[in-house]
């Protein structure tokens, strides 16, 4: 970090800032010029923030040089994350993997038929929501446990790992028991309680990209997360709120190439909530496989007309099928398996 002081700065007042850094357990480097002070900081500056540096009267500009991410930074850990559910490996070279299923989870038999069609056509695990973020308070708010319970019957059955979303932490003892990962919705990237609840658990977390919210935000939320011991945290871009109304949301591709340079996690790309419209689906997803994304979730309905929520965007599993065969082609085209 690099902190310049204003014209005319008492000594008293340089050796105060100088005294301060060294108390955090910084080195402190002056280069004195004959108006201005320029401070250089060396060691973990994580814990400062650059607005409170500022509240100073006399600093007048600081730089950050070094992100302030420690933990999902691929400064201090080159190598990419590899996360293993159940034997299914997310991340580093492994297959891109796939998440697909309902928004939400709709009763036994209905999760049944998915899970096997899903699995028909080459899903690595099984999503659904059984507590649903929902923008209206009127809509539905999801099965709540007996959803999760449908989903462990479909595990059971297809061998298919599950994915739900949690979105309060009295949940957790049931997501710890059934849940393999646990999805942390949008609306709730910034909910730090829940992250620092999740940070906690024993479970992979995939992290969804708010609805408005930078790279380096959401890289902050992972970071909430495994600040807590929980380092299995895994990215999903869902699209962000652009001026754009053609699409539900806009879906930052260029997050996938961010997001491999800044940090080592694995980052999966939701081309549904992204588009908001299945007719977008397949193309997104090619896109995000040939963009080098480590999976996708995408969501599928048999009869899209009734689905208790986001029918507009869900993939009948034929053309769920459809869409895999094309991106397994991507996939080779550029050196992955899926
Ligand atoms: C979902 O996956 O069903 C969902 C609600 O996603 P998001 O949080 O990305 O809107
Ligand atoms: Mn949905």
């Amino acid at each position: 970090m690099i902190i310049s002081t204003k014209k005319g700065t008492p000594q008293v007042e340089l050796d105060r800032i100088v005294d301060n850094f060294e108390k955090m357990g910084l080195s402190v480097t002056i280069i004195r010029g004959t108006d201005y002070n320029v401070f250089g900081l060396v060691g973990d500056t994580t814990k400062i923030a650059e607005k409170d540096v500022l509240a100073n009267p006399w600093v007048e500009n600081v730089t950050r040089v070094s992100a302030p991410y420690k933990r999902a930074n691929r400064l201090f850990h080159p190598q990419d994350t590899v996360i293993d559910v159940r034997g299914i490996k997310i991340g580093g070279n492994n297959p891109i993997v796939v998440m697909a299923g309902p928004c939400s989870i709709e009763g036994e038999e209905h999760t049944l038929k998915l899970a096997r069609a899903v699995k028909e056509g080459g899903a690595t695990f099984l999503r659904g929501g059984a507590y649903k973020p929902r923008t209206s308070p009127y809509s539905f708010q999801g099965l709540g446990t007996e959803g999760i319970l449908d989903m462990v019957k479909a595990r059971t059955e297809t061998g298919m790992p599950i994915v739900s979303e949690l979105m309060d932490e009295v949940h957790i003892p049931e997501f710890e028991a059934y849940v393999d990962i646990v999805q942390i919705g949008a609306r709730n990237m910034q909910n730090f309680q829940l992250l620092k609840a999740v940070g906690k658990m024993h479970k992979p977390v995939l992290l969804k990209r708010g609805l408005a919210n930078t790279i380096e935000e959401w890289i902050m939320s992972a970071e909430y997360i495994m600040a807590g011991g929980n380092e299995q945290a895994i990215l999903c871009e869902r699209g962000i709120r652009t001026f754009e109304t053609a699409t539900r949301n806009t879906l930052d591709l260029s997050a996938i190439p961010v997001v491999k340079e800044k940090t080592h996690l694995p980052i999966i790309i939701d081309p549904s909530h992204a588009t908001g419209n299945f007719k977008y689906v397949e193309t997104m997803a090619l896109a995000a496989v040939a963009a080098g994304a480590d999976g996708l979730e995408v969501e599928v309905h048999d009869n899209p007309q009734c689905a208790w929520s986001d029918g507009a965007q869900c993939l009948k599993p034929d053309k769920f099928a459809e869409m895999m065969e094309k991106c397994r082609k991507v996939a080779a085209a550029v050196g992955r398996e899926m």
